[in-house]
C-alpha cells in the first residue's frame, strides 16, 4: 500500500496577522509548526504504514522553511518526504495550491490513499484537500478521525454533528482528518531526528519536477482576489442580568416587549 500525506508548515498562534495593504498573511517573526490537523494526520499514516507495512510519502507546498516540517515527518516515520518550492508557485490560492499539489501527486504515481488535515491553521478555508481529490478525480472523505483499511478497502471513521458515521470505500481514496479534543501530538526523539537527517534526506521539487501549465500555478493560476481585509466589527458590550429562573423569564418578556418582538 502507498500512502501519501499532505503537510503544511504553519505559524504557531491561531491569531495570524493579514497586512491590510497586500491583503497577504504576516509570517515573519512568527514560529513555524506543523499544521496541528495534519501532525494527526501523518501520525494516522504511520499508523497504517506499520499494520500494512506500507510506503509513506509527504508532500509539502511552501517556502524553503518549510523544509522542517518534511524533516519531522521523516524522523517520525514516513519514507519519503517532498518538499515543491518555486516562486512560480507564489500567491497561490487554494484552487492553484490543489492544482500543485495534485500535479506533483501525479509525479509520485501510485498511491492508494491521500490524507490532508481538514483545515490549516492559517488560511482555514479546508478547501486544499476536497481541491487536491477533485483535481485527481478521486472520492474523497472529510471530516475523518479514525481510519481502518481492510484488502483494497477503506474504512473511515467519519465526524457529523451530533455523532459519527462509518464510510468504506474502494481505495484510492482521499481522507481530509480531524483529531480529537484532546490531542498531543508525538514529537521524534533525537536519534530519529539525526537518523532521518543521514538516511532520509528530504527531496526538494521545483517547477522542473512536475507537468504544469504555468498559467495555472501561483497568482496568475489563482481566480481568488482579496478585495477587502479588516477586522471583525467588535459588539457592544451587553448587559447581565442577575435573578432566579422566573424573574429572569420576566425580565426577557419585557425586553421583547420594549423592542417590539412581542
Ligand atoms: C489570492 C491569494 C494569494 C495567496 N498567496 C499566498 C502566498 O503567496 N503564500 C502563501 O503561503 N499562501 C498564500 N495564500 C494562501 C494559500 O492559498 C493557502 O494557504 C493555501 O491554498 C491552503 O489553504 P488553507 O491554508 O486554507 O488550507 P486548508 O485548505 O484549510 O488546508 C487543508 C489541508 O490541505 C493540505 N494543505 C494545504 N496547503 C498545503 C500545502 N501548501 N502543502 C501541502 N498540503 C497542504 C493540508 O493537509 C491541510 O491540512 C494566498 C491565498 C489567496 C487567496
Amino acid at each position: 500500500m502507498e500512502i501519501i500525506s499532505l503537510i503544511k508548515q504553519v505559524p504557531d498562534s491561531t491569531r495570524v496577522k493579514v497586512d491590510p495593504v497586500t491583503g497577504t498573511l504576516i509570517r515573519a517573526g512568527v514560529p513555524s509548526i506543523l499544521n496541528p490537523y495534519d501532525h494527526f494526520a501523518l501520525e494516522q499514516a504511520i499508523k497504517l504504514k506499520k499494520e500494512h507495512n506500507a510506503k509513506l510519502t509527504v508532500l509539502s507546498m511552501g517556502p524553503p522553511q518549510a523544509e522542517e516540517v518534511v524533516r519531522l515527518a521523516l524522523s517520525l516515520g514516513a519514507d519519503r518526504g517532498i518538499l515543491l518550492s518555486d516562486r512560480a508557485f507564489a500567491g497561490s490560492d487554494t484552487w492553484a495550491t490543489s492544482y500543485t499539489l495534485a500535479q506533483a501527486i501525479r509525479k509520485i504515481g501510485k498511491f492508494d490513499l491521500i490524507l490532508a488535515g481538514m483545515m490549516a491553521i492559517d488560511g482555514d478555508t479546508a478547501q486544499t484537500g476536497p481541491g487536491v481529490a477533485q483535481q485527481l478525480r478521486l472520492p474523497q472523505i472529510t471530516f475523518c478521525n479514525e481510519l481502518k483499511v481492510e484488502g483494497k478497502k477503506l474504512i473511515a471513521k467519519k465526524l457529523i454533528e451530533g455523532g459519527h458515521e462509518i464510510v468504506e470505500c474502494i481505495m484510492p481514496v482521499l481522507c481530509t482528518m480531524i483529531m480529537p479534543h484532546e490531542y498531543h501530538p508525538s514529537y521524534p526523539s533525537f536519534m530519529s531526528i539525526y537518523k532521518a537527517q543521514v538516511e532520509k534526506p528530504a527531496e526538494l521539487w521545483s517547477l522542473k519536477n512536475i507537468d504544469a501549465e504555468i498559467k495555472l500555478l501561483g497568482l496568475e493560476g489563482s481566480p481568488t482576489r482579496v478585495d477587502k481585509i479588516y477586522p471583525p466589527v467588535s459588539k457592544e458590550k451587553g448587559t447581565m442580568y442577575n435573578g432566579s429562573p422566573s424573574e429572569m423569564v420576566e425580565i426577557l418578556i419585557q425586553i421583547l416587549k420594549e423592542e417590539e418582538v412581542i
